[in-house]
Protein backbone atom coordinates (compact mmCIF):
# COMPACT_ATOMS: atom_id res chain seq x y z
CA UNK A 1 0.00 0.00 0.00
CA UNK A 2 0.97 3.43 -0.93
CA UNK A 3 2.29 5.56 2.31
CA UNK A 4 0.36 9.13 3.07
CA UNK A 5 1.99 12.16 2.10
CA UNK A 6 3.77 14.69 4.62
CA UNK A 7 1.22 17.88 5.11
CA UNK A 8 3.77 21.04 5.47
CA UNK A 9 3.29 24.71 6.02
CA UNK A 10 5.21 27.67 5.93
CA UNK A 11 7.20 26.52 9.27
CA UNK A 12 6.59 23.29 9.51
CA UNK A 13 5.88 19.66 8.38
CA UNK A 14 3.75 16.93 10.00
CA UNK A 15 4.34 13.46 8.90
CA UNK A 16 1.93 10.06 8.17
CA UNK A 17 1.03 8.77 11.29
CA UNK A 18 1.91 12.25 13.15
CA UNK A 19 -1.15 14.70 15.19
CA UNK A 20 0.90 18.24 15.42
CA UNK A 21 -0.84 20.67 17.99
CA UNK A 22 0.37 24.37 16.99
CA UNK A 23 -0.03 27.78 17.15
CA UNK A 24 0.07 29.30 14.10
CA UNK A 25 1.22 33.33 13.75
CA UNK A 26 -1.04 35.04 11.43
CA UNK A 27 -0.73 38.53 13.15
CA UNK A 28 0.58 40.83 15.74
CA UNK A 29 -1.04 42.74 18.74
CA UNK A 30 -0.41 46.18 19.28
CA UNK A 31 2.30 45.02 21.93
CA UNK A 32 4.15 43.28 18.98
CA UNK A 33 2.95 39.83 20.17
CA UNK A 34 1.91 37.11 17.84
CA UNK A 35 -1.60 36.55 17.14
CA UNK A 36 -1.56 33.03 16.73
CA UNK A 37 -4.50 30.38 16.25
CA UNK A 38 -4.60 26.99 17.22
CA UNK A 39 -4.50 24.25 14.59
CA UNK A 40 -4.48 20.59 14.92
CA UNK A 41 -3.04 18.53 12.20
CA UNK A 42 -3.53 14.80 12.20
CA UNK A 43 -2.18 13.33 9.79
CA UNK A 44 -3.29 9.66 9.12
CA UNK A 45 -1.24 6.61 7.99
CA UNK A 46 -2.92 6.10 4.94
CA UNK A 47 -3.73 8.02 1.96
CA UNK A 48 -6.75 9.83 1.48
CA UNK A 49 -8.29 13.58 0.38
CA UNK A 50 -6.84 16.60 3.24
CA UNK A 51 -9.86 18.20 4.74
CA UNK A 52 -10.03 20.96 6.80
CA UNK A 53 -12.74 21.89 9.67
CA UNK A 54 -13.04 25.29 10.72
CA UNK A 55 -14.97 27.33 13.12
CA UNK A 56 -15.38 30.95 14.73
CA UNK A 57 -14.79 32.77 11.69
CA UNK A 58 -17.24 34.59 13.51
CA UNK A 59 -15.60 35.23 17.20
CA UNK A 60 -19.06 34.66 19.03
CA UNK A 61 -20.05 31.54 17.74
CA UNK A 62 -19.36 28.95 19.77
CA UNK A 63 -21.16 25.30 18.81
CA UNK A 64 -18.85 24.98 15.70
CA UNK A 65 -15.37 25.31 18.33
CA UNK A 66 -16.92 21.87 20.20
CA UNK A 67 -17.50 19.98 16.93
CA UNK A 68 -14.21 20.64 15.53
CA UNK A 69 -12.48 19.69 19.20
CA UNK A 70 -14.44 16.56 19.49
CA UNK A 71 -13.30 15.04 15.91
CA UNK A 72 -9.48 16.51 17.19
CA UNK A 73 -9.21 15.20 20.26
CA UNK A 74 -12.03 12.15 21.17
CA UNK A 75 -12.51 10.60 18.14
CA UNK A 76 -10.36 7.35 17.35
CA UNK A 77 -8.50 8.25 14.53
CA UNK A 78 -6.28 5.74 14.43
CA UNK A 79 -7.61 3.90 11.10
CA UNK A 80 -7.52 7.71 9.51
CA UNK A 81 -6.87 7.48 5.77
CA UNK A 82 -5.97 11.15 4.43
CA UNK A 83 -5.27 14.18 6.77
CA UNK A 84 -7.34 16.45 8.83
CA UNK A 85 -6.82 20.23 9.14
CA UNK A 86 -8.25 21.30 12.75
CA UNK A 87 -8.98 25.02 13.18
CA UNK A 88 -11.52 25.58 16.38
CA UNK A 89 -11.06 29.24 16.49
CA UNK A 90 -9.99 30.61 13.78
CA UNK A 91 -10.95 34.52 14.85
CA UNK A 92 -8.50 34.50 18.01
CA UNK A 93 -8.92 38.58 18.24
CA UNK A 94 -12.78 38.25 17.82
CA UNK A 95 -13.28 35.01 20.14
CA UNK A 96 -11.34 36.99 23.09
CA UNK A 97 -13.40 39.63 22.48
CA UNK A 98 -16.39 37.41 22.25
CA UNK A 99 -18.13 39.27 19.32
CA UNK A 100 -18.19 38.43 15.65
CA UNK A 101 -16.11 41.17 13.75
CA UNK A 102 -12.53 41.77 14.49
CA UNK A 103 -11.80 43.89 17.18
CA UNK A 104 -10.02 46.08 14.25
CA UNK A 105 -11.98 48.56 12.50
CA UNK A 106 -15.32 45.66 12.61
CA UNK A 107 -13.97 44.06 10.16
CA UNK A 108 -15.47 40.78 8.98
CA UNK A 109 -12.92 37.63 8.45
CA UNK A 110 -15.69 35.74 6.61
CA UNK A 111 -15.49 38.23 3.92
CA UNK A 112 -11.66 39.17 3.55
CA UNK A 113 -10.48 35.40 1.84
CA UNK A 114 -8.63 34.37 0.33
CA UNK A 115 -6.54 37.24 1.65
CA UNK A 116 -3.77 39.37 0.80
CA UNK A 117 -0.23 39.75 1.96
CA UNK A 118 -0.39 43.39 1.62
CA UNK A 119 -3.67 44.60 2.45
CA UNK A 120 -5.70 45.43 5.46
CA UNK A 121 -4.62 43.57 8.43
CA UNK A 122 -7.88 41.60 8.07
CA UNK A 123 -6.81 40.50 4.66
CA UNK A 124 -3.16 39.57 5.76
CA UNK A 125 -4.50 37.61 8.37
CA UNK A 126 -7.02 35.87 5.99
CA UNK A 127 -3.97 35.32 3.66
CA UNK A 128 -2.29 33.61 6.26
CA UNK A 129 -4.84 31.14 6.89
CA UNK A 130 -5.56 29.95 3.56
CA UNK A 131 -2.37 29.75 2.19
CA UNK A 132 -0.89 27.42 4.84
CA UNK A 133 -4.31 25.76 5.69
CA UNK A 134 -7.40 25.64 3.03
CA UNK A 135 -5.49 26.00 0.05
CA UNK A 136 -3.49 22.55 0.75
CA UNK A 137 -6.81 21.00 1.50
CA UNK A 138 -9.01 18.93 -0.67
CA UNK A 139 -12.49 20.00 0.78
CA UNK A 140 -13.71 21.56 3.76
CA UNK A 141 -16.39 22.63 6.70
CA UNK A 142 -16.35 26.10 7.93
CA UNK A 143 -19.06 26.09 10.77
CA UNK A 144 -20.98 29.16 12.02
CA UNK A 145 -24.26 30.19 13.71
CA UNK A 146 -27.05 32.44 13.56
CA UNK A 147 -26.49 36.08 14.28
CA UNK A 148 -26.16 37.03 18.10
CA UNK A 149 -30.26 37.45 18.75
CA UNK A 150 -31.50 34.65 16.78
CA UNK A 151 -31.14 31.18 16.56
CA UNK A 152 -31.31 28.87 13.41
CA UNK A 153 -32.06 25.21 12.62
CA UNK A 154 -28.63 23.02 11.65
CA UNK A 155 -28.47 23.91 7.58
CA UNK A 156 -26.06 23.73 4.98
CA UNK A 157 -24.91 26.14 3.00
CA UNK A 158 -23.68 25.26 -0.19
CA UNK A 159 -23.47 26.10 -4.17
CA UNK A 160 -25.07 23.51 -5.12
CA UNK A 161 -24.27 24.38 -8.99
CA UNK A 162 -20.82 23.22 -8.24
CA UNK A 163 -21.56 19.45 -8.29
CA UNK A 164 -17.93 19.13 -5.71
CA UNK A 165 -19.54 21.26 -3.64
CA UNK A 166 -23.48 19.20 -3.53
CA UNK A 167 -21.48 15.91 -3.11
CA UNK A 168 -20.23 17.21 -0.05
CA UNK A 169 -22.98 19.21 0.76
CA UNK A 170 -25.40 15.82 0.27
CA UNK A 171 -23.12 14.10 2.31
CA UNK A 172 -23.19 15.97 5.09
CA UNK A 173 -26.75 14.97 5.79
CA UNK A 174 -28.69 17.56 6.83
CA UNK A 175 -32.54 18.02 6.25
CA UNK A 176 -32.47 21.34 4.56
CA UNK A 177 -29.50 22.63 2.32
CA UNK A 178 -29.56 26.24 1.42
CA UNK A 179 -28.15 26.37 -2.07
CA UNK A 180 -26.44 29.71 -2.44
CA UNK A 181 -22.98 31.15 -4.45
CA UNK A 182 -22.33 33.00 -0.82
CA UNK A 183 -20.28 36.33 -1.30
CA UNK A 184 -17.10 37.75 -2.09
CA UNK A 185 -14.48 36.92 0.43
CA UNK A 186 -16.42 33.89 2.27
CA UNK A 187 -13.98 31.27 3.19
CA UNK A 188 -16.59 28.47 1.50
CA UNK A 189 -16.56 30.54 -1.65
CA UNK A 190 -13.33 31.33 -1.84
CA UNK A 191 -11.93 28.03 -1.11
CA UNK A 192 -14.27 26.51 -3.87
CA UNK A 193 -13.48 28.73 -6.58
CA UNK A 194 -9.92 27.93 -5.93
CA UNK A 195 -10.44 24.48 -6.04
CA UNK A 196 -11.27 22.95 -2.40
CA UNK A 197 -14.89 22.39 -2.35
CA UNK A 198 -15.99 23.60 0.60
CA UNK A 199 -19.61 24.28 2.75
CA UNK A 200 -20.80 26.24 5.54
CA UNK A 201 -23.03 24.61 8.36
CA UNK A 202 -24.97 26.61 10.66
CA UNK A 203 -26.63 25.72 13.76
CA UNK A 204 -28.40 27.58 16.70
CA UNK A 205 -27.12 30.80 18.59
CA UNK A 206 -24.24 32.79 19.24
CA UNK A 207 -22.57 32.68 22.55
CA UNK A 208 -24.10 29.36 23.39
CA UNK A 209 -23.24 25.53 23.30
CA UNK A 210 -25.94 23.57 22.22
CA UNK A 211 -25.35 19.30 22.52
CA UNK A 212 -28.37 18.68 20.21
CA UNK A 213 -26.99 20.54 17.83
CA UNK A 214 -23.25 20.02 18.34
CA UNK A 215 -23.61 15.91 18.12
CA UNK A 216 -26.34 16.51 14.96
CA UNK A 217 -23.18 17.87 13.59
CA UNK A 218 -20.93 15.36 14.27
CA UNK A 219 -23.02 13.07 12.71
CA UNK A 220 -22.69 15.13 9.54
CA UNK A 221 -19.25 14.96 9.82
CA UNK A 222 -18.90 11.55 10.43
CA UNK A 223 -20.92 11.31 7.03
CA UNK A 224 -18.50 13.02 5.25
CA UNK A 225 -15.80 11.18 6.26
CA UNK A 226 -17.72 8.00 4.93
CA UNK A 227 -18.23 9.47 1.63
CA UNK A 228 -14.63 9.76 1.20
CA UNK A 229 -13.58 7.22 3.01
CA UNK A 230 -11.38 8.89 5.58
CA UNK A 231 -12.92 6.42 8.06
CA UNK A 232 -13.58 2.81 7.53
CA UNK A 233 -15.95 2.62 9.98
CA UNK A 234 -18.68 5.22 9.00
CA UNK A 235 -21.63 5.13 7.24
CA UNK A 236 -23.07 8.03 4.84
CA UNK A 237 -26.16 9.67 6.51
CA UNK A 238 -29.92 9.64 5.07
CA UNK A 239 -31.59 11.99 6.83
CA UNK A 240 -35.16 11.10 6.33
CA UNK A 241 -36.39 14.00 4.43
CA UNK A 242 -34.02 16.35 2.77
CA UNK A 243 -34.90 20.03 0.49
CA UNK A 244 -32.63 21.97 -1.22
CA UNK A 245 -33.96 25.43 -0.77
CA UNK A 246 -32.93 27.93 -4.33
CA UNK A 247 -34.10 30.66 -5.79
CA UNK A 248 -37.00 29.24 -6.95
CA UNK A 249 -38.48 28.04 -3.58
CA UNK A 250 -40.46 31.07 -1.59
CA UNK A 251 -38.56 31.69 1.16
CA UNK A 252 -38.55 35.20 3.34
CA UNK A 253 -37.30 36.77 6.58
CA UNK A 254 -40.64 37.91 8.15
CA UNK A 255 -40.17 41.39 9.61
CA UNK A 256 -41.99 43.35 12.22
CA UNK A 257 -44.51 46.33 11.65
CA UNK A 258 -44.38 47.25 14.94
CA UNK A 259 -42.13 47.65 17.79
CA UNK A 260 -41.98 45.31 21.39
CA UNK A 261 -41.64 42.29 22.60
CA UNK A 262 -42.15 38.77 20.65
CA UNK A 263 -44.04 35.80 21.74
CA UNK A 264 -42.69 33.45 19.44
CA UNK A 265 -44.75 29.98 19.03
CA UNK A 266 -42.93 27.90 17.75
CA UNK A 267 -39.61 26.45 17.53
CA UNK A 268 -36.49 26.83 14.82
CA UNK A 269 -37.33 23.79 12.68
CA UNK A 270 -41.02 23.76 12.98
CA UNK A 271 -43.44 23.37 10.01
CA UNK A 272 -46.10 26.08 9.92
CA UNK A 273 -49.06 25.92 7.85
CA UNK A 274 -50.22 29.19 6.20
CA UNK A 275 -52.42 31.22 8.01
CA UNK A 276 -50.86 29.78 11.28
CA UNK A 277 -50.33 32.14 14.21
CA UNK A 278 -45.86 32.59 14.00
CA UNK A 279 -45.50 34.77 17.18
CA UNK A 280 -47.40 37.91 18.55
CA UNK A 281 -45.33 40.84 19.12
CA UNK A 282 -46.90 42.46 22.98
CA UNK A 283 -46.06 46.18 24.36
CA UNK A 284 -45.92 46.57 27.67
CA UNK A 285 -47.65 49.66 27.28
CA UNK A 286 -50.76 49.06 25.11
CA UNK A 287 -53.16 46.19 24.78
CA UNK A 288 -53.36 46.20 20.72
CA UNK A 289 -51.20 43.05 20.53
CA UNK A 290 -50.12 42.59 16.99
CA UNK A 291 -50.32 38.89 15.24
CA UNK A 292 -47.99 37.44 12.75
CA UNK A 293 -49.10 34.94 10.30
CA UNK A 294 -47.46 32.44 7.97
CA UNK A 295 -47.91 33.43 4.58
CA UNK A 296 -47.05 30.37 3.00
CA UNK A 297 -46.69 26.68 4.58
CA UNK A 298 -43.00 26.08 5.08
CA UNK A 299 -40.26 25.22 7.52
CA UNK A 300 -39.10 27.83 10.06
CA UNK A 301 -35.19 27.72 9.21
CA UNK A 302 -34.41 30.47 12.32
CA UNK A 303 -36.56 32.22 14.69
CA UNK A 304 -35.57 35.28 16.84
CA UNK A 305 -34.01 34.92 20.65
CA UNK A 306 -34.16 37.79 21.32
CA UNK A 307 -37.45 38.86 21.85
CA UNK A 308 -36.95 42.96 21.49
CA UNK A 309 -37.98 44.36 17.82
CA UNK A 310 -37.94 47.96 16.25
CA UNK A 311 -40.41 47.71 13.21
CA UNK A 312 -38.28 46.13 10.14
CA UNK A 313 -36.31 44.04 12.09
CA UNK A 314 -36.44 40.11 11.49
CA UNK A 315 -38.62 37.85 13.33
CA UNK A 316 -38.19 34.03 11.43
CA UNK A 317 -36.65 32.41 8.24
CA UNK A 318 -39.62 31.14 6.52
CA UNK A 319 -38.86 28.18 3.74
CA UNK A 320 -41.07 26.28 1.20
CA UNK A 321 -41.30 22.71 1.25
CA UNK A 322 -42.07 20.69 -1.97
CA UNK A 323 -45.35 19.00 -1.26
CA UNK A 324 -43.88 15.45 -0.85
CA UNK A 325 -41.10 17.04 1.41
CA UNK A 326 -43.79 18.58 3.39
CA UNK A 327 -46.05 15.32 4.34
CA UNK A 328 -43.07 13.35 4.97
CA UNK A 329 -41.90 16.37 7.59
CA UNK A 330 -45.73 16.71 8.78
CA UNK A 331 -45.60 13.08 9.44
CA UNK A 332 -42.76 13.61 11.24
CA UNK A 333 -43.46 16.14 13.47
CA UNK A 334 -47.10 14.96 14.66
CA UNK A 335 -45.38 11.59 14.97
CA UNK A 336 -42.90 13.81 17.33
CA UNK A 337 -45.43 15.47 19.27
CA UNK A 338 -48.00 12.35 20.06
CA UNK A 339 -44.83 10.97 21.41
CA UNK A 340 -44.54 13.92 23.68
CA UNK A 341 -47.71 13.78 24.85
ZN1 LIG B 1 -20.90 33.13 11.19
Amino acid sequence: MVDNEAFTYNGGKVEPGETQNIRYGISETYLGDPVRIPVTIINGERPGPTVFLSAAAHGDELNGIEVVREVAYEWDLSDLAGTLVCMPVVNVPAFIAQQRYLPIYDRDLNRSFPGSETSTGAKRMAYRIYQNFIAPCDLGIDFHTSTRGRTNMLHVRADMSDPDVARLANAFGSHVIIDSSGSDGMLRTEAAARGTPAITVEMGEAHRFQRELIDEALAGVESVFAEYGLRETSTVNWPGWRTVISDENEKTWLRADAGGIVDMHHDRGALVHEGDRICTITNPFKDDNVTVEAPFTGLLVGVLENPVVYPGNPLCHLVELKDDVRRVVEREQSAASEMSL
